[in-house]
């Protein structure tokens, strides 16, 4: 088992396929993009599901989501899906991905094993996400959703950063159309993730914030956490249900002593916690010839050893945080 030294045990494995993107959300990137990741530096194909495997069979992995980087931007994504969706136990797969090509590939997705998506969508007026997302591209992100939901990729989940000033005030217009939609919706609190370095508390939506705007229009019942205890949204059935909506709480209400998972960057380093500012290197390990090649076992004792090292929390009310020097697209959120 993922343990560490705090009693919680990583099930849910964030994979990052790649950290290009074809937007510029203002929260995430700059409007120039960044320095990419060499090529040679990605881990191949056959890397991330040597990796899968060794997380899903040797260390209790059940759940695998891909990330980036927009995932949908990597050529071998149908193949690496279909692959983890074969091994023993058949871990649950699911992609975050902002939307745009899910209207040709859904399909595939779900046919490789996929088994649901969650797509990024901040704002119903185009006007507004291009200048949030800085491409004109907003017709492609809701024709993604429709065959996300088409192709059975369900529940479709849409996550939604509110940013002020800019679609600050579409809460309830977001939740009225995932709701005639069946999407269940899920604002994510912005953090302090963007290379930029542009995050500020004081101007940040918080849950607070949120759930007023919402309760101006729906009626919204407490429903806990999600159906697995960890997970990090807090859910509100809306009028009574059956819909409901998420908030992720993370800079106001953090859920690090919940926390269930273990990430893995697009170059093969291991993550504790979004906000970690260590990495533990497994692409030297998988990387390594002749002698010094690695056993699954050698690998799953390294990725193990990371784990235990967790901290107890993202650290974001320390007056001494630090901003990770991987920005969230890199990551892998
Ligand atoms: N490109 C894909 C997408 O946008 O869904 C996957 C990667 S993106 C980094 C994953 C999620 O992180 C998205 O839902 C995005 O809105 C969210 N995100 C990015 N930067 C963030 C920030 N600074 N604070 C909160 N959420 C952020
Ligand atoms: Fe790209 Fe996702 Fe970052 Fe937006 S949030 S720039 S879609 S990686």
């Amino acid at each position: 088992m993922l343990i560490d030294t705090y009693g919680r045990v990583a099930t849910d494995l964030r994979v990052s396929l790649t950290d290009r993107c074809n937007l510029r959300c203002t929260y995430c990137m700059p409007e120039e993009g960044l320095q990419w990741l060499a090529k040679p530096d990605l881990l191949t194909d056959d890397e991330i599901v040597r990796l899968v495997r060794i997380a899903v069979t040797r260390l209790g992995v059940e759940e695998v989501r891909f990330t980036g980087g927009e995932p949908l931007l990597r050529p071998g994504l149908v193949s690496i899906i279909e692959r983890c969706a074969a091994l023993e136990p058949r871990p649950r797969l699911s992609l975050t991905t902002n939307g745009i090509g899910l209207k040709r590939t859904a399909r595939a997705l779900k046919d490789a094993g996929l088994d649901r998506v969650n797509v990024s969508l901040d704002t119903l007026r185009p006007d507004v996400f291009k200048t949030l997302t800085r491409r004109d591209r907003h017709r492609d992100v809701l024709e993604g959703l429709e065959a996300a939901r088409a192709a059975g990729l369900t529940p479709v989940k849409v996550n939604t950063v509110l940013m002020p000033g800019l679609n600050d005030d579409e809460a309830p217009d977001l939740l009225a159309w995932a709701v005639e939609n069946d999407y269940e919706l899920r604002f994510i609190e912005q953090m302090p993730l963007d290379a930029q370095h542009g995050w500020k508390r004081e101007g940040m939506i918080t849950a607070g914030d949120i759930l007023a705007s919402l309760r101006t229009r729906f009626d919204l019942t407490a429903e806990g956490t999600d159906e697995r205890g960890s997970a990090p949204a807090e859910r509100w059935l809306v009028d009574g249900g059956p819909h409901r909506v998420g908030v992720i709480a993370s800079v106001t209400r953090p859920f690090c002593s919940a926390c269930d998972r273990t990430r893995l960057t697009a170059d093969g380093q291991v993550r504790t916690c979004l906000f970690a500012t260590e990495e533990t290197d497994l692409r030297a390990a998988l990387r390594a010839e002749g002698d010094a090649a690695a056993t699954d076992d050698e690998i799953a004792r390294i990725w193990k050893r990371a784990m235990w090292g967790k901290k107890a929390g993202s650290g974001l009310d320390d007056p001494a945080f630090l901003q990770p020097a991987r920005p969230m697209s890199a990551i892998g959120g």
